[in-house]
């Protein structure tokens, strides 16, 4: 296992230890800060001076976890005044017409529970949608199921569907919470390395790694952190592989409408694919409104039943006029898409020029609002310790990527940054990369 020796900071732990941070104590511990003080309000507020201290306790199905990466960088763009390219949410507002249905419903009284699986106006609102996008026909009433956020739908699926021992195929680098949720769920994790620089699907890798044993693959596209969309030639193979040996495929498609390079194809759209397929999606990259957390799963009735059960029991029911104004946000007219496409494009094309011209090698990047560089050029020993040297000494964020894969060598070499921020603060992040940024 990699060190770095030369990130020094530490780790202040609710039983008031501290902890040398590393390369290693990074992925190990439940919370980091890249900084040798402890004093700030967040730190006090973890301690309650008058208690003794306690132990922090956590379940051995989630003790390899740690604050989530996402967390740690955010908390650090504040504490150091960086400009934030690492969280992935948007620093400008959602559509209005969304928010004003928001506020129409709960003027209108719509703030008790909904129904468990989703107020029928979602429900059909995300028909109406697949409908369009995929040609497929489901039925709202048993196929769709209303989530709080897409997390919510993967944690259900995965609980709902998946038995201790079942093994599941991850492509890595992966998007955190799929490796917590299946590790709650007791599954045994496969992984397949998708390596730069254009991230396709090792099919022989894939086909070598499926036994009896397996019960799904679980796949994203746009692909988060990457960029990397799925190819109809990948999807055909995966399908393929899938109806041979009766695999489910579970579908995070959260990026669909930021596919910028090609066209966004749902796996469950091809031959044979809808029976074994879970397809979830939610409103917060497409409507800038990643704060209202509200998703969905669509599956045949058959899954449904398992993802239901496990959603009915992990929170019921979403916020009910936020839904509402979710059914309204879906039916946005195709300018509404078309729109937010032209806007990220410019967005994309200003980081991705920039980051060229910093110095970067940068992977190219067909959806998603994120673009992955290789950050060797500038003699760092890993992609952690680069991030550390951008926030404090840059004052830039970029997510680190070795924590989206079980071998953090994998992504040593890698950082990710985003670019769901407007102009004016893509040009400065820019700015500040190539005063300070030296080869
Ligand atoms: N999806 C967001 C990202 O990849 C982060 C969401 C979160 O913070 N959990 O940046």
């Amino acid at each position: 296992m990699l060190q770095t020796s030369n990130w020094s900071g530490c780790i202040w732990t609710a039983s008031h230890q501290v902890f040398p941070l590393n390369y290693r104590s990074i992925r190990s511990l439940p919370f980091a800060l890249f900084s040798k003080r402890r004093s700030t309000k967040f730190m006090a507020s973890l301690s309650t001076p008058t208690r003794p201290p306690k132990p922090i306790e956590v379940a051995k199905r989630l003790e390899q976890f740690k604050t989530t990466i996402f967390t740690q960088m955010s908390m650090l763009a504040i504490k150091h005044g960086a400009i934030n390219l690492g969280q992935g949410f948007p620093n400008f507002d959602g559509p209005q017409f969304v928010k004003d249905a928001a506020i129409e419903a709960i003027q209108d009284g719509k703030n008790q529970y909904a129904r468990g699986y989703g107020v029928p106006d979602l429900n059909s609102a995300v028909t109406a949608r697949f409908k369009k996008d995929t040609g497929l026909d489901v039925d709202p009433e048993s196929e769709v199921t209303v989530t709080s956020g897409c997390t919510e739908a993967i944690a259900a699926t995965m609980l709902g569907l998946i038995n201790p021992g079942d093994e599941v195929i991850l492509f890595a680098p992966f998007y955190d919470s799929y490796q917590a949720t299946l590790s709650m769920a007791g599954a045994k994790i496969k992984c397949i390395t998708l390596r730069p620089p254009d991230f396709s699907v090792p099919i022989d890798e894939l086909k070598s790694l499926i036994s009896k044993n397996t019960r799904a693959i679980l796949m994203n596209t746009p692909h988060n952190p990457t960029g990397k969309m799925f190819t109809r030639e990948e999807l055909d193979a995966i399908a393929s592989l899938c109806i041979e040996n009766d695999v489910l495929v579970l579908s995070d498609e959260v990026y669909d409408k930021l596919a910028f390079e090609m066209e966004h194809i749902s796996i469950a759209s091809l031959p044979g694919m809808y029976e074994r397929t879970v397809t979830m999606n939610s409103l917060g990259k497409t409507f800038s409104l990643t704060g209202w957390k509200i998703g969905w799963a669509i599956a045949p009735p058959h899954l449904t039943w398992g993802i239901r059960q496990a959603h009915s029991y992990l929170t019921f029911a979403t916020s009910t006029p936020m839904q509402f104004a979710a059914g309204a946000a879906l039916r946005a007219p195709d300018s509404y898409y078309d729109e937010l496409k032209r806007d990220y494009m410019a967005k994309k094309a200003i980081l991705v020029k920039g980051l060229k011209d910093v110095g970067f090698t940068v992977y190219p990047s067909s959806g998603t609002y994120f673009v992955i560089v290789d950050h060797t050029p500038f003699g760092k020993e890993n992609d952690v310790a680069f991030c550390e040297y951008l926030i404090k000494e840059v004052g830039v964020v970029a997510i680190p990527t070795s924590v989206f894969y079980l071998n953090p060598d994998d992504g040593k070499n890698l950082v990710r940054f985003t670019f769901c921020k407007d102009e004016e603060t893509l040009r400065s992040a820019v700015i500040r990369m190539k005063d300070k940024l030296k080869k």
